[in-house]
């Protein structure tokens, strides 16, 4: 199987959109940066229920931003004509990895390495 570049790039790009969609609706900026004070309502009368939601939607804000991270640096891998190379080890990732998850960066070994 070869690495379908053009595919990718489309798929990271729609993927990215998607991303600062999520980040807007949630009242984040790209930077992941929150718009002054989110607006829980006025249901949230005990306010350590709204630090919790606030907790909880910094969480995923900060997941989006990882996402997009990962995104912009697969795409920057693109522009640079090492897409599918390990960041770490520069071996090739492997185009079943990448078509299954064209955000990846690391190889399996290493991304294991990473997380442990
Ligand atoms: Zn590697």
């Amino acid at each position: 199987m070869t690495l379908d570049v053009a595919t990718a790039k489309k798929t990271l790009r729609n993927e990215r959109e998607n991303l600062v969609h999520q980040l807007t609706e949630l009242g984040a900026a790209e930077s992941g940066d929150l718009k002054a004070d989110l607006d829980f309502g006025e249901s949230f009368a005990d306010a350590a229920a709204v630090t919790a939601e606030r907790t909880e939607v910094l969480g995923v804000v900060d997941s989006l931003k990882h996402q997009l991270e990962n995104v912009d640096r697969a795409l920057a891998h693109i522009a640079a004509g090492t897409y599918g190379i390990c960041d770490k080890c520069r071996q090739e990732i492997g185009a079943d990895r990448m078509k299954y998850r064209p955000a990846s960066v690391l190889c399996v070994d290493c991304k294991s390495q990473a997380n442990s």
